[in-house]
């Protein structure tokens, strides 16, 4: 495969970009290789700068559900942009959206939107210690918020701990107001608020974790974590960035049918532009700024070029039996790899939920916690994907991160991808 072109470029970006990029996984890093710069994507496939074709099952990280350029979302961007990309003045286009989404999801009644993943998370927290009064946060373990400042906190030693920042440039300070405990573990998050009461002013956790392998989880841990919420005067607070509307137009909320006290957006919601959003009741949303005290702001929120790219996308995700079929594709797909590699007696799980779906090198029935997945696996992982890419796949490159599927990934591709998988394995198992 030709890479000259990747390769110029990059080395051409490193000029310009920390490691070459604007985005740390982008780099390679984990797989080794040159980053393939991608010139083009439609429906399904995504072209490099040397014209090389991929299947892509990256979809941006998540935000794709309709694949690349879907003609809905390409012309409601480009109409609404020709009358103008911002205000900073509200628009009508903002109600639509926000109307398509309250009138279809009863766990929220307002929300608000904002412009990445990140900063809707930032908000939410904000929101929960504003209305609480509280300062602590509570988070798991392997589980990806973005990057504010209090989220790059991992566990340290021991079952309840302030953790270690995961990023240098976060003051000591910020990390002590966040407690991480591991996920999967009941005792753990008792623990933390018999050590702090009345202290947390929230549990933040991705429901469906999917930014550190797909570590789903029990559902009784999530109505535990319901409970043991209220019982403490402490909102529940469910970080749907790349669940919400994935796993089902209501995300994982809908899904297990919990009801959090916040939740947030952001990937999918904004058509491939940068939007989030978080939302609460009413009455919880009554504390932003300028009906309450929790500030929070954004020049570009709410933009109409992003509201309308979000409207266009969400319309196709509220068509009949759209999850379900996206579902039943998907487990199509991983049907053919995971019986292959029973068959060969392959070391190999692939766990999905909806339209996620996560190769795992192990033998373990389940995967519920970061440290459950073993690093030694990776090495495996690495050989897959050059495999993979050699043969037009294109998955994130890294053995932490899933894999997604979009409404125009064809069951004909579907099939023929899985059988490349296939053959990958067999090299990796052969090496
Ligand atoms: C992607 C993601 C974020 C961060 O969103 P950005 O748009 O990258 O800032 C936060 N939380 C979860 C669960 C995510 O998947």
């Amino acid at each position: 495969m030709n890479t000259k072109r990747s390769e110029e470029l990059y080395s051409k970006a490193k000029n310009y970009f920390p490691g070459g990029v604007n985005s740390p996984v982008r780099a390679f890093r984990s797989v080794g290789g040159t980053p393939r710069f991608i010139a083009k994507g439609k429906g399904s496939k995504i072209w490099d700068a040397d014209g090389n074709e991929f299947l892509d099952f990256c979809a941006s990280w998540g935000p794709l559900i309709n694949g690349h350029a879907h003609e809905d979302v390409v012309n409601a961007i480009s109409t609404t942009a020709a009358n103008g990309t911002s205000f900073g003045a509200p628009t009508e286009l903002e109600n639509h959206l926000a109307e398509l989404i309250l009138s279809n999801n009863p766990y929220i009644e307002k929300m608000r939107f904002v412009s990445s993943g990140t900063e809707a998370v930032m908000s939410a927290i904000r929101l929960a210690r504003g209305a609480s009064g509280r300062k602590k946060i509570l988070k798991f373990e392997g589980c990806y918020h973005g990057h504010s400042d209090s989220l790059l906190v991992k566990a340290g030693s021991g079952l309840v701990t302030f953790g270690n920042t995961s990023s240098a440039g976060v003051p000591e300070e910020f990390v002590k107001e966040t407690v991480v405990v591991p996920l999967d573990n009941e005792a753990a998050v008792e623990a933390a608020f018999k050590e702090f009461p009345n202290e947390i002013a929230c549990v933040i956790i991705e429901p469906i974790p999917a930014n550190n392998g797909l570590l789903l989880q029990r559902k009784e841990f999530l109505t535990f974590l319901r409970e043991i919420c209220t019982r403490n005067g402490a909102y529940l607070l469910f970080d749907e960035v790349i669940s919400g509307f994935r796993v089902g137009f209501t995300g994982a909320a809908g899904l297990y049918d919990i009801r959090p006290d916040i939740i947030t957006y952001g990937k999918i919601i904004g058509g491939g532009l940068p939007v989030g959003a978080y939302g609460a009741s009413a009455q919880l949303m009554s504390n932003i700024s300028p009906e309450g005290g929790v500030y929070q702001a954004g020049t570009l929120s709410g933009n109409p070029v992003a509201m309308a790219a979000g409207i266009a996308q969400l319309s196709l995700c509220l068509q009949k039996d759209f999850y379900t079929n996206l579902e039943a594709k998907t487990k199509a797909f991983t049907a053919t790899i995971r019986n292959y590699a029973a068959q060969k007696n392959y070391t190999l799980r692939i766990f999905e939920t909806g339209s996620i779906f996560w190769i795992a090198f192990s033998n373990d029935e389940a995967i519920r916690t970061a440290e459950a997945i073993d690093p030694k696996s990776m090495e495996k992982f690495r050989v897959l994907y050059h495999y993979l890419l050699e043969n037009g796949i294109y998955l994130g490159p890294s053995g932490y991160e899933v894999g997604f599927i979009s409404s125009v990934h064809t069951e004909d591709e579907l099939k023929r991808a899985s059988e490349i998988f296939c053959a990958g394995l067999d090299r990796v198992f052969a090496s």
